[in-house]
């Protein structure tokens, strides 16, 4: 009998404890929800992929969010590097700043009474300049990403209405750039060693022209490397032939001015927000310039991607596996498992379409015997009408 209680006791002691220990662990999950989303990609051509934003604003220029909270956004949105580019020569809420933030205006300044020249975008500013310190934003965005581990690139936008904007990246002193002419402002960020990238470019529906004069003669100099195909929602494909054929970089930036969160509703669900992929051996300063130099970069949006065509087809083949699984009397029923997070859209065998998503499998028909299944990605450009054709061999 006494044997017997003891039993139940040790029996009773056991289901206790264990669940109390699901319980704990119910409470670990339940406390932990605010996790980084992770965006899984291959290595391809032997570099891994990283994720960049390389256009926000923040309440510096004319955003509604402070630099940490940008690095706070990327991190949880699974990106690995942003820049903040605020703009030099509009920034709306300057004269508010002034009251708190007395090191935001540059020293030999501080005796200044009220913000002044804070929208310079089409004019000229008078004679007391640009009184803020431009370097601040970045500095600030760069003490919580190093917190966080997520790079932080310095960067500015140089914002001149009718003449476009364009970002420096890779800059060195954003208080050393700023000159009332455009083309010398560009000049002083190359100076730096500064990486140019021309933002959302207009082009004239009446004369048909890809982009203004004054931005051609730009180009033609030399003092643009690389091309925003994508800002926010905006797909510029008049000039997706000429940005991969020229050689420029293309880049896909939310420019976001106020919360990603309500720029981009559900992002992280169906698609994410924009990002430049970039394929670099390393997520440091030195390397990722190396890459955006020699153009290894995808612009990504809306699960649309941009890049040369090598890059494009090295991307989608080390995603998927393919192989042939069943057969009937006329198909074969192939496979194919998409290892990454992004989703691909496939035509095949002439008119066939598919799509497999983001670490799913879909089922293909293909003709029986086919010893080279060609497919050709729909959703990646190398040109405003050009996708990349895979081939990838088949047998039973
Ligand atoms: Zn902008």
């Amino acid at each position: 009998m006494k044997r017997f209680n003891l039993l139940i006791v040790a029996l009773l002691a056991t289901v206790f404890s264990a669940s109390a220990q699901l319980s704990a662990v119910r409470k670990v999950f339940d406390n932990n929800h605010n996790q980084r989303t992770e965006i899984i990609l291959p290595k391809v051509m032997g570099y891994n992929v990283y994720k960049a934003d390389f256009h926000l604003h923040t309440i510096y220029s004319d955003g509604d969010v402070t630099p940490a909270m940008r690095v706070n956004e990327a991190w949880f949105d699974g990106l690995d590097i942003i820049s903040i580019t605020d703009h030099m020569e509009y920034r709306r809420l300057e004269r508010e700043m002034f009251r708190y933030m007395k090191d935001y205006i540059r020293p030999e300044l501080r005796n200044e009474p009220k913000a002044v020249n804070t929208n310079v975008l089409n004019t000229d500013p008078d004679e007391r300049g640009l009184l803020v310190d431009f370097n601040v934003s970045y500095e600030s965005a760069k003490a919580k990403g190093d917190e966080m581990g997520l790079l932080v690139v310095r960067g500015v936008e140089i914002t001149r209405g009718k003449l476009g904007d364009y970002n420096a990246l890779f800059t060195k002193d954003n208080n050393a750039l700023y000159d009332p002419n455009l083309e010398t402002t560009i000049r002083n960020a190359r100076e730096q060693g500064a990486f140019i990238i021309h933002n959302h470019p207009q082009f004239s529906k009446k004369t048909k022209s890809t982009m203004p004069p004054h931005c051609e003669d730009f180009y033609a100099k030399g003092l643009i490397d690389g091309i925003e195909v994508i800002n926010s929602y905006n797909f510029y494909d008049r000039l997706f032939d000429y940005c991969i054929e020229g050689g420029y970089t293309p880049f896909s930036n939310s420019d976001a001015h106020n919360l990603i969160a309500l720029r981009f509703p559900n992002a992280g669900k169906d698609y994410f927000r924009n990002m430049t992929l970039i394929l670099a051996e390393r997520c440091d300063e030195q390397s990722i310039h190396e890459a955006l130099k020699a153009g290894r970069t995808i612009a990504y949006q809306a699960n649309m991607l941009i890049g040369k065509e090598e890059l494009l087809s090295e991307l989608f083949k080390e995603s998927v596996t393919v192989e042939v699984v069943g057969e009937d009397s006329k198909r074969w029923k192939v496979r194919i498992t998409n290892h990454s997070s992004l989703p691909y859209s496939l035509r095949w065998e002439g008119k066939k379409e598919g799509a497999v998503f983001g670490q799913s499998s879909a089922l293909l028909n293909v003709k029986k015997g086919t010893k080279e299944l060609d497919i050709t990605v729909t959703n990646m450009f190398y040109g405003k009408e050009k996708s990349p054709v895979v081939s990838f061999k088949l047998k039973k």
